[in-house]
């Protein structure tokens, strides 16, 4: 966005800092509740939303993005529902890496475009990639995902490979019942791949408690069996974000495991979410969220950047996962994960 006269006192970057002195450079914007998958943790019914009404538009999306920009953001990873269902993500892809200030544009797809779209979206500007895939077994993806379409989404993946992308990550839920017994394939997927494969560890929201009592398997049990089988951890900075690393001589790929229930988890945030109907969540499972849209109706972002500055304030120290609390987060379509 072009700052005119009037804007001059918006300086490039001030930051956001909430009480516990965390600062957020990283932003992951949903762009729409819409999904065409129906995987079994998070959307086993299907998408409630496919008609993308009320979604935050492409205008909207430029003073948002110049306000984070102005507060110290500097990566924005985009995300929903299923971003590729939204016909200008590339404009949006470009708008985000056009913004003074933002240094990585991001996007987390299940891949159901990959193959058809991917050069596009690099072509844009996206930076960094991270395709969700819980299987790679045909009928196992089928039943997680309730989609046919794997050999597309690997064929998408080796194109996207041929692309170089900033970082190129794989993220894999693993399910007592589902496709836990498929660790060892999905090592043996990243031997000759330079990929992160990420295991997300199974988390709790407000519609899969049922569900989560049966297949969660507990990011400790991962991390032992790796450090048994020959994979150490490798340190990183603080700011590298809350994946643990895992790399092993025999391997190309590396392995990063998320622990949401680990002690501590919290206390590196970075990051803070929007989504598509432009509210603000000051954490995946917070119980409120503030309504940022109705800040971003002027092209100038001096009112959101304002609000962003009131609101970051209410953050509060860590998700309480742990003790069974899931705020009002229903499933992790309604904000990306
Ligand atoms: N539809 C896109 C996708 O699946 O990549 C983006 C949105 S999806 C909500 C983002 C990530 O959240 C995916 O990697 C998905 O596996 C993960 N996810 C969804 N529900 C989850 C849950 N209950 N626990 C852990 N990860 C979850
Ligand atoms: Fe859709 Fe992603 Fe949720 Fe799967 S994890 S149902 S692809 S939003």
């Amino acid at each position: 966005m072009k700052l005119d006269n009037q804007d001059a006192a918006i300086k490039l970057p001030m930051s956001l800092a909430d009480s516990f002195d965390r600062r957020f450079t990283y932003l992951r914007l949903s762009i729409t509740e819409a999904c065409n998958f129906r995987c079994t943790y998070c959307l086993p019914d299907g998408s409630e939303c496919n008609s993308g009404e009320g979604e935050i538009s492409l205008a909207e999306i430029k003073t948002l993005v110049a306000a984070f920009a102005a507060l110290g953001t500097q990566k924005i990873r985009i995300t929903g529902g299923e971003p590729s269902m939204r016909r200008d993500l590339c404009d949006i892809i470009s708008l985000c890496k056009s913004t003074p200030g933002i240094n990585t544009v991001g996007l987390t797809t299940n891949g159901f475009r990959l193959e058809k779209d991917v050069k596009q979206w690099r072509a844009a500007g996206l930076d960094s990639l991270n395709l969700s895939l819980d299987s790679l077994n045909p009928s196992m993806f089928q039943l997680i995902t309730g989609s046919k379409r794997l050999s597309s989404i690997l064929r998408g993946l080796d194109i996207a490979q041929s692309l170089d992308f900033k970082s190129l990550k794989i993220n894999t839920v693993l399910l007592r019942n589902q496709n836990a017994s498929e660790l060892n394939d999905f090592l043996t997927f990243i031997k000759t791949r330079k990929i992160t494969l990420r295991f997300i560890e199974l988390m709790r929201t407000g519609d899969n408690q049922k569900f989560f009592a049966e297949q969660h398997v507990s990011g400790n049990s991962i991390q032992q069996n790796l450090l048994a089988n020959g994979w150490t951890q490798r340190l990183r900075s603080a700011q590298a974000g809350p994946a643990k690393e895992f790399v092993h001589s025999d391997y190309s790929g590396s392995i990063g495991l998320i622990m949401p229930y680990a002690k501590h988890f919290c206390d590196d945030c970075n990051r803070l979410r929007v989504s598509s109907k432009g509210q603000l969540f000051l954490c995946l499972f917070a119980d409120q969220h503030q309504n940022l849209r109705t800040h971003l109706q002027s092209e100038n972002p001096q009112a959101a950047i304002e609000f962003l500055q009131a609101s970051i304030i209410q953050k509060t120290a860590g998700h309480n996962l742990a003790e069974q609390m899931t705020g009002s987060t229903r499933h992790l379509a309604m904000i990306g994960g």
